[in-house]
C-alpha cells in the first residue's frame, strides 16, 4: 500500500477591471476608492425601472484583451442575468455572459526561462504534456496554458466588516466593468499559477485594458485545484477546491501549495474522492497561512440564467475586431525576443527594459537615435531607472527625452567625455533639461584625445616624478596606477584614459 506519485491540477479564473471612463452599464464614474456610496445611481443599485446601457469602450476593451490572449472573438453575443442573493449585489442578480462569451479558445505561453531549472526541458521534473496527456510545449521554449473563455460581467459592491460591530456595504464598486478569464486546467504547480497571473497582468497592462493593480483589486484570481494521485498503480482524483479572491502572486502560490498538501493528507486519511459537480469553495487566510471552507456546493446550483431582457443581443463588427487586433501591437515576450536580437541585450536587460510598454518604447526610441544601443541600455538600466525609483516616477513623468540619453551614450562611446564626466553630464541633464552636447560645451568637458597633448602631459608627469619611475624600474609595477592618476589630474580629467594609459605604459617600458 502507498501513494506512488501525485500531480497538481490547477485552473484559474482571473477577474480584471477594465479602464472604461464609466461603469459597465451606467454613467457613474469608473474609479477606485472615494467616500462609500458616492458613485452610485439607480442602474448600478438595480432600482426598479432603471435601464442599463452598455458603456462606451466596454466591449472594445474586452475584445482587445481577447486578441492579446489569442482568443477567437464572437461575431454575435449577448448579456445574461445570473441570479443569486448576496448583500453586495443589490439587485439580486449580476449581469454577465453565460453561454456566448465574447472571447474563447485562446492561450498564454509561459517562457521556460521563468520556470525552476528542474521543470525546464531536460530537467528532472519536466512535463511535456498537460494532465490529459496533450502536448503543451511550444517550440521547446514555452509551456502553453489554454484560455477557455473570456466573458464580460459587472463587479459587485464591497462588504466592510467592523469587528464585533456591524457590516456595511460600499456600492461604489458595484457595476465596475470586468472581464473574467477562465483557463483550462493546464497549470501544474503553484509557481506556474503565480507565473500565469503575472504574465496575464503584464500583457493586459501592455495593451492598456486594465491598471492591473492588485492592491486595489483590479485583478483577482480564483484558483480551482485538485490532485491526481496514483496509489498501487491506480489513479484517483481528489475533490476540486475553488480558492476565492487571491489578490497577490504570493497568495496564489502559497494558497495552492497549502491546498495541495491538505488534499493529499485528506485523501490519505479520509479517502475523499472527486465527484462530478461537487466543489469546496474556500478562502485563503493570509495571516494564518491556511485555506478554510466557505461552503461546499454542487456547481450545478441553479443560478436561473436568463438573457438580460434590458440589453439587446448584439453583433460584433469586423472593424471592432480589427481595431482590437491593431490595439494589441507587439506583446512583451515578442518585444524581448526582438530586443535581444536587434540590440544584443542579455535576458535580464531585455526583461527589465520591456517591463512596461512605455519604458520599452522609450528605450527603443533612444537606441534608434544612438550609435550604441548597448550603452543606451546601460545608461537607462544603471542610471535612469535608479533616479526614477528614487523619485517614485514612471518614464512618462520625466522631462528628458530619449534623444538626451542617445546623445550622452554617443558622447561616451566616442570617448568625447570620460565616464566620470558622463555621470556629471547625466546629473546636469536631469537638472537643467539641456541636451548633453550643450552641457559638454558649456562645462568645457570635451575630452582631450589629441595624441600630442596627451603625450606632453605623460612626459611632464614622468619627469616630475623620478622616485616613482625608479620604483617602477625596481619592479614595483603598481606605481603605474598612481602615475596614471597624476596624468588624469594634470589633464583635469579630460584626457582619454585609454589613450593616456597606453602611452604611459609604452613610455615606461622603454625607459
Ligand atoms: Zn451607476
Amino acid at each position: 500500500m502507498g501513494i506512488d506519485k501525485y500531480e497538481i491540477v490547477i485552473g484559474c479564473e482571473i477577474h480584471t477591471q477594465l479602464l472604461t471612463a464609466t461603469k459597465a452599464f451606467c454613467a457613474c464614474e469608473n474609479r477606485y476608492g472615494g467616500m462609500p456610496d458616492t458613485r452610485v445611481c439607480p442602474v448600478c443599485l438595480g432600482l426598479p425601472g432603471a435601464m442599463p446601457r452598455v458603456s462606451k469602450g466596454y466591449v472594445e476593451l474586452g475584445a482587445v484583451a481577447g486578441q492579446a490572449l489569442n482568443c477567437r472573438i464572437a461575431r454575435f453575443t449577448k448579456f445574461d442575468r445570473k441570479h443569486y442573493f448576496y448583500p453586495d449585489l443589490a439587485k439580486g442578480y449580476q449581469i454577465t455572459q453565460y453561454d456566448i462569451p465574447l472571447c474563447s479558445d485562446g492561450y498564454v505561453d509561459l517562457p521556460f526561462t521563468h520556470f525552476p531549472e528542474e521543470e525546464r526541458p531536460g530537467g528532472k521534473k519536466f512535463r511535456p504534456d498537460n494532465f490529459k496527456g496533450e502536448n503543451c510545449v511550444i517550440g521547446g521554449s514555452y509551456r502553453r496554458v489554454r484560455v477557455e473563455r473570456i466573458h464580460l460581467e459587472e463587479d459587485v459592491g464591497k462588504s466592510l466588516h467592523f469587528e464585533g460591530k456591524h457590516s456595511y456595504i460600499d456600492y461604489n464598486r458595484c457595476g465596475t466593468p470586468l472581464i473574467e478569464i477562465v483557463t483550462k486546467p493546464d497549470i501544474s504547480s503553484p509557481d506556474e499559477a503565480s507565473l500565469f497571473m503575472q504574465t496575464v497582468q503584464e500583457i493586459l497592462r501592455y495593451v492598456r485594458v486594465t491598471k492591473g493593480n492588485l492592491e486595489e483589486g483590479n485583478m483577482r484570481c480564483d484558483a480551482n485545484i485538485n490532485l491526481n494521485v496514483w496509489e498501487n498503480g491506480k489513479l484517483y482524483h481528489t475533490p476540486i477546491s475553488e480558492i476565492k479572491n487571491l489578490n497577490s502572486f504570493r497568495s496564489i502560490r502559497e494558497a495552492c501549495s497549502y491546498e495541495a498538501e491538505r488534499q493529499l493528507h485528506e485523501f490519505e486519511t479520509d479517502r475523499k474522492e472527486f465527484e462530478p459537480g461537487y466543489k469546496n469553495t474556500m478562502t485563503w487566510d493570509e495571516e494564518k497561512g491556511v485555506t478554510a471552507v466557505m461552503r461546499t456546493k454542487n456547481s450545478f446550483v441553479d443560478y436561473r440564467f436568463v438573457v438580460e431582457p434590458d440589453i439587446k443581443p448584439f453583433s460584433v463588427s469586423e472593424s471592432l475586431i480589427e481595431d482590437a487586433r491593431k490595439a494589441v501591437g507587439e506583446l512583451p515576450e515578442a518585444k524581448r525576443t526582438r530586443f535581444k536580437k536587434e540590440f544584443a541585450l542579455s535576458d535580464f536587460d531585455a526583461e527589465t527594459l520591456t517591463s512596461t510598454r512605455e519604458l520599452a518604447m522609450w528605450f527603443e526610441e533612444a537606441a534608434k537615435n544612438s550609435k550604441s544601443a548597448k550603452r543606451v541600455a546601460n545608461l537607462i538600466l544603471s542610471e535612469l531607472l535608479a533616479v526614477l525609483n528614487e523619485k517614485n516616477q514612471t518614464i512618462d513623468e520625466i522631462k528628458i527625452t530619449p534623444l538626451h540619453i542617445a546623445e550622452l551614450a554617443d558622447a561616451l562611446e566616442s570617448n568625447k567625455i570620460t565616464s566620470k564626466q558622463g555621470k556629471e553630464v547625466f546629473a546636469l541633464m536631469l537638472e537643467k533639461n539641456l541636451l548633453p552636447s550643450v552641457i559638454i560645451k558649456e562645462e568645457g568637458f570635451e575630452q582631450v584625445s589629441d595624441a600630442n597633448a596627451i603625450e606632453k602631459i605623460v612626459d611632464d608627469v614622468i619627469s616630475a616624478n623620478p622616485k616613482a619611475v625608479s620604483d617602477f624600474k625596481g619592479g614595483k609595477t603598481n606605481v603605474v596606477g598612481w602615475l596614471m592618476g597624476q596624468v588624469m589630474k594634470q589633464s583635469r580629467g579630460k584626457a582619454d584614459p585609454n589613450q593616456a594609459s597606453a602611452l604611459l605604459n609604452k613610455k615606461l617600458s622603454v625607459l
